[in-house]
């Protein structure tokens, strides 16, 4: 017979045990494969069990004994999984939802009428979009800045701002803005610095280090690491007013991440320093050689030492990612032809999986679109660099 679980299993309330005591210790890639692993599974087994339970029992004094309820409210697999990221950002807690934009727009959801937002004119365009579509009706203030621009962050600032949303190195352009000194102007006019770290990761760089409040990411893309799993979560350098808002967000307005995208966003993040060095490397490479096509006519990669935003790059994040785009000689006709060429590069949204990627940005962002119609980005998987690279220059100079 199977021994009792006991009360251990999937406990909050755990002591830490030695691996994690030993983690501050150790390096970052350690870090990935143990990092809030805390918690004694049932039957000892070393990977975590999925729960798939919606609902859990109560002791007949009324309580539950391992804290869970209800599957809204919160699930085994969904507090292993926040715990993970809370640690590999270093910040002090976090809380995981649906998708990378729920996550996001969760920020804005503890607004009132009247607050203002300042956003980096470069950033997802999902985040501007239900800005300006949804949120503005509700009576939220918006200036689109370019967050490159230090001045012109400082000035649009207004009393009533709340907040300065980043994402850095952003999507599709790759800007890179600098956390630092976005956090110092936020801060001095009492607002908070809200830094989208989907396309850098814990692994490369760590915006609540460099003072940021709050970090989100789409999980979907590097984290769970397979084109397999939506998620999103935010994650807050310190307990506040805000946080204790936005934390009760998922139960309240339902946007909660199932178990099992839980689990396999998990599941991804032991792998993802392996992952990631390993596409970043690919990346680099394909990227130096498009630099110099004639058929390109700019690459935006911070990797590439020419690029504007490396040095910045360089100082704030300890690696560059496998996403970068470019613009085609040709104009859209000819990065269309570009994309219909490839044969081992898909033609589809995401990256962070093993599969690379194209696409036709401005097509994915529609008609108020400020991506250059020319653009094509890519996302570079697992596959041999060098095969990578054949496919997209002979999809370069594919005849009309
Ligand atoms: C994909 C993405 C999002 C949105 O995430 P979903 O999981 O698709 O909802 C937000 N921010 C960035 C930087 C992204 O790449």
């Amino acid at each position: 017979m199977p021994r009792d679980l006991g009360p251990a299993c999937f406990s909050d309330c755990m002591k830490p045990n030695r691996i994690e005591k030993a983690l501050c210790l150790m390096g970052l890639d350690t870090e990935f494969v143990h990092a809030g692993q805390d918690s004694v599974y049932p039957y000892d087994a070393i990977t975590e069990p999925l729960i798939l339970s919606t609902t859990f029992k109560r002791a007949p004094d009324g309580t539950y004994p391992f804290g869970y309820e209800y599957g809204r409210t919160a699930t085994p697999n969904r507090t292993e999984f926040e715990k993970r990221m809370a640690r590999l950002e270093e910040g002090a807690s976090a809380t995981a939802f649906a998708s990378g934009i729920a996550a996001a727009l969760a920020i804005f959801q503890v607004l009132r009428p009247g607050d203002h937002v300042v956003l980096a004119d470069s950033t997802y365009f999902g985040v501007s979009e239900a800005l300006l579509t949804h949120f503005s009706p509700w009576g939220v203030e918006l200036s689109l800045v370019n967050a490159a621009d230090i001045r012109a962050v400082e000035a649009s600032m207004r009393a009533q701002t709340r907040i300065i949303f980043v994402e850095t190195p952003s999507n599709p352009l790759l800007s890179v803005y600098d956390v630092e000194r976005l956090t110092d102007i936020a801060h001095s006019h009492g607002a908070m610095l809200v830094c989208d770290n989907t396309l850098a990761t814990p692994l490369f760089q760590k915006p609540l280090r460099l003072g940021a409040d709050f970090v989100v990411h789409s999980t979907t893309k590097y984290i769970s690491g397979n084109h397999d799993a939506q998620g999103g979560v935010i994650i807050c350098r310190e307990e506040s007013e805000q946080w204790t808002a936005i934390r009760r967000l998922p139960e309240l307005l339902g946007a909660v991440p199932s178990p099992f995208n839980c689990w396999l966003s998990s599941r991804g993040i032991p792998t993802l320093p392996c992952r990631l060095r390993q596409q970043s490397l690919s990346a680099l490479r394909i990227a130096s050689v498009l630099a110099e096509d004639s058929n390109v006519e700019c690459v935006f990669y911070p990797g590439l030492p020419r690029s504007p935003s490396h040095e910045l790059a360089a100082r704030q994040m300890s690696g560059f990612g496998s996403v970068f785009s470019f613009t085609v000689r040709g104009g859209e006709a000819a990065a269309m032809r570009t994309a219909a060429s490839v044969r081992l590069f898909q033609r589809a949204t995401s990256f962070g999986g093993p599969e690379s990627l194209i696409e036709h940005r401005a097509s994915v962002e529609g008609s108020a679109t400020r991506t250059p119609r020319n653009l094509l980005r890519v996302a570079v998987g697992l596959e041999e660099a060098d095969d990578l690279l054949e496919d997209l220059v002979s999809a370069l100079h594919s005849a009309p």
